[in-house]
């Protein structure tokens, strides 16, 4: 156990006292260069000095916090464009089959 820091408990909802309960581990699956990136995530146990809890904690930088928050409008925003891709292209299609162009394939088939 390290020395007790203050921070904040999510049982509590509030500052505490808490104290690492396993030592960090770094989550490499939030990087995409290992050999730079590796080491801005770590995974960790908390004790809570005043509920006696313990959870897994992340540390991260609040600014890849805040892209993660950022993804599911993103993801909607996709989803979005992808729909209007999707008709856009099923009008193509339509207006291809209906042109006068191919009406003499149609005629010779
Ligand atoms: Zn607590």
């Amino acid at each position: 156990m390290s020395e007790p820091h203050v921070r904040w408990c999510p049982h509590c909802r509030r500052l505490t006292q808490n104290a690492i309960a396993a030592p960090p581990a770094y989550d490499a699956r939030w990087s995409d260069d290992p050999a730079f990136e590796s080491q801005r995530v770590a995974r960790l146990k908390r004790y809570c000095g005043a509920c006696g809890e313990i959870w897994e904690a992340v540390e991260a930088p609040a600014s890849l916090m805040d892209d993660l928050l950022e993804l599911p409008a993103q993801l909607e925003d996709a989803r979005r464009q992808l729909a209007m891709l999707r008709l856009l292209l099923a009008r193509d299609r339509q207006n291809a089959e209906e042109s006068p162009a191919t009406l003499p394939l149609r005629r010779a088939a």
